[in-house]
């Protein structure tokens, strides 16, 4: 047993906060351990806790690590594991694994020819760069055999690194209909790839594959960390691919490190994206030893709700059968199956139950609407605007994808890592008079000044910018004065003497900007004032570095919380919805063909309608109190067949398991 110190601030009881099952697991003393347990169990919960007993039993914040789904999760798990046991939790390192791998390459990236400060490359970047190669190779498309699109390319290329395949053999086994331009393609691919290194950039892949090369290399590398981290826990293990599992691996390589895994391998929902349920079978064969709990009582769902969600998941066979027990006493309403006439219709009905849920108290973050594809929420979206509803949205065009966020970015992007192509083309393209051609050039002889800079001053990072540029990089004459200025700015944002924190560089970077947005978009008020909010958003991050990965790094799922309102209704996707819950729940849209999607109606794999399955089962669970489960009979949305049955999720619901409602 682990020696309990004093100086904790605050033990909690764990024995009266937790089930005997999930105390099992937060105490256990085996090096490996896995908890596999139903949706609403207390996996998180149990996860939480077992940092705050290895804190409370002398283990120092800063040796554990702490992997979650979204940086938020980790945030939200920290801030309760401080307080259970006090600021000792600050230590900690906890968020994705993207964070994590940006954290240690931060630090380490050099050893893989990097130089220091890489950017990171937004999913914005990497389209645009894909479409500039997809052009430079393929010229005019052929109309009888259409080259496939930059972001298919981008999606075969992700799926390689995640599973650790070949992009050839990632090509022959997913995407065998493009095989025909498979040299073309691989040329592609590899252009991207070097160019991505030129401009001393990562993208969000390149953050995992870098990270595990990085360790695979370097042992002093992996040895630092794996002695470094006694403790590493990992939720929602479900959805690890190949190369996260990988990583879990190689930071488990210390004689003494520990892991800690939960999961539900009915709520693996991320397979398209590389995720292997496998993990979670093979826990035992990979982690010699381990310690498997289950936890078998559900503390989410009033039991008409848990009933529900039993009878979407027994649809598809199971290797680990869970039968959860509620905790909860029953509610008085069953869920509700609402079959709207049309998709107005749909959308009225779930504005208006809204609406009578706020007037009787209930706050808009105890209420979501889910969906399986963003589009589905178009019509919620604008009934809930008319009826005055205030709602948060975690898709669509987000904060930092917005064009004006990414056009001051840039400008810190560049000093940060002057190597940044996409970086400086986004501002070559803000001044006037400069094109394609002339941006290329402008590129081509700002590198050479950059090398010059680095052979002459090694180690020193450019601060003059003018006396460097001015001359070595030729602009139109139309350019010349905003083109100054910018290396002005550029020259003002690393002063000799001191540091200039994130947020003064976002102002100084304004003031050359905002003629430009004056110009450029309409409403440039309420442009200036998200800068602002950004400024302000940020104001504690006090490093350049910090602050890019913050940007960059921010999941989906996390970028709302930037945003931030508090009591707002949630609109999300359900893939986005992951480990969350709310009282109450609408799942909208589930017409046969929408959810399930058609492309799976009609696969001759079995296992994407068992994808599908999952997903419903994820939707379900994250409802506390009350659940809708509404579809429009007459979708307006859909151009090939207007009339939508109900999903198989629905019908083969029993129907004594829900009343049927009225839009
Ligand atoms: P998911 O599979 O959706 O990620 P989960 O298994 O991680 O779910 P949690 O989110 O940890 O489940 O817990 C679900 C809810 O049940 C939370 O509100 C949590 O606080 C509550 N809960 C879990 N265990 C207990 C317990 N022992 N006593 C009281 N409440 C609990
Ligand atoms: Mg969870």
């Amino acid at each position: 047993m682990l020696p309990q110190l004093p100086s904790i601030a605050h033990v909690p009881d764990f024995a009266a906060e937790l089930n005997e099952q999930q105390l099992a697991a937060v105490t256990t003393e085996a090096r490996f351990s896995l908890v596999i347990a139903g949706a609403g169990s207390g996996k998180t919960r149990t996860l939480t806790y077992r940092v705050a007993w290895l804190l409370a039993h002398g283990v120092p914040g800063w040796r554990v690590l702490l992997l979650t789904f979204t940086n938020k999760a980790a945030r939200e798990m920290l801030e309760r594991v401080r307080k259970l046991v006090g600021p000792e939790a600050g230590d900690i390192w906890g968020g994705t694994f993207h964070s994590i791998a940006n954290r240690i390459l931060r630090r380490h990236a050099p050893l893989l020819g990097y130089r220091p400060g890489f950017s990171i490359m937004d999913t914005d970047d990497q389209k645009a760069l894909i479409r500039n190669l997809v052009k430079k190779h393929i010229g005019k498309q052929s109309k009888t055999s259409p080259f496939p699109k930059g972001d298919t390319l981008l999606s075969l290329l992700s799926l390689a690194v995640n599973t650790m395949r070949p992009p050839e053999q990632t090509l022959r086994e997913d995407f065998p209909q493009l095989l025909k331009h498979e040299d073309t393609i691989l040329k592609i691919i590899a252009d991207y790839t070097s160019r991505k290194r030129e401009a001393n950039t990562m993208d969000f892949d390149d953050l995992l594959a870098n990270l595990h090369l990085l360790l695979e290399k370097h042992s002093e590398v992996r040895e630092l960390y794996s002695r470094r981290f006694l403790h590493v826990l990992v939720d929602e293990y479900q959805d690890t691919n190949a190369l996260q599992d990988r990583i879990i691996k190689q930071l488990c390589t210390g004689e003494s490190t520990g892991l800690m895994a939960v999961g539900d391998d009915a709520q693996s929902i991320y397979s398209w994206r590389g995720a292997q349920v496998d993990h979670i079978f093979e826990f035992t064969k990979n982690f010699p030893g381990a310690d498997v709990f289950k936890i078998e009582t559900n503390y989410r769902s009033v039991p008409a709700i848990l009933d529900i969600s039993n009878a979407a998941i027994a649809r598809n066979e199971r290797r680990y059968v869970k039968t959860l027990r509620p905790a909860r006493p029953p509610g008085n309403e069953l869920p509700t199956v609402v079959p709207a006439p049309d998709n107005h219709t749909e959308a009225q009905f779930v504005a208006h139950t809204i609406r009578q849920l706020l007037d009787s108290g209930m706050k808009g973050r105890e209420i979501a609407v889910l969906y399986r594809a963003h589009f589905h929420c178009l019509d919620v979206q604008m009934e809930l605007t008319r009826q005055h509803i205030p709602f948060r949205i975690t898709s669509g065009l987000r904060f930092f994808e917005q064009a004006h966020v990414k056009d001051v970015i840039a400008y810190l992007r560049l000093l940060a890592n002057p190597y940044d192509e996409m970086a400086f083309r986004r501002i070559a393209a803000m001044l006037p008079r400069v094109g394609e051609a002339s941006g290329s050039k402008m590129w081509q002889t700002w590198t050479q000044a950059l090398k010059k800079h680095e052979t002459e001053c090694p180690d020193e990072p450019v601060r003059d910018f003018g006396g460097l540029m001015l001359p070595a990089v030729k602009v139109p004459p139309a350019a010349q004065a905003s083109w100054s200025s910018f290396l002005a700015t550029m020259s003002s944002l690393r002063p000799a003497d001191h540091e200039l924190t994130p947020a003064e560089m976002i102002s100084r970077v304004l003031l050359d900007t905002e003629a430009y947005f004056t110009v450029h978009y309409e409403n440039y008020e309420e442009r200036l004032e998200d800068i602002e909010q950004l400024s302000r958003s940020m104001s504690d991050t006090e490093s350049l570095d910090d602050f890019l990965a913050q940007v960059a790094l921010l999941s989906e799922a996390d970028r709302d919380h930037v945003e931030g309102n508090d009591d707002c209704v949630t609109l999300s996707t359900i893939h986005q919805a992951k480990g969350l819950e709310w009282k109450v729940v609408f799942i909208i849209f589930l017409g046969e063909g929408m959810f399930p999607h058609s492309r799976t109606i009609y696969s001759s794999d079995p296992r994407e309608m068992e994808e599908e399955t999952r997903l419903f089962y994820v939707a379900v669970t994250r409802a506390q109190d009350l659940l809708f489960l509404s579809y429009p009979r007459y979708n307006g949305h859909n151009p090939d067949s207007h009339f939508c049955p109900p999903s198989q999720f629905l019908t083969s619901l029993p129907p004594e398991l829900y009343e049927l409602g009225e839009a």
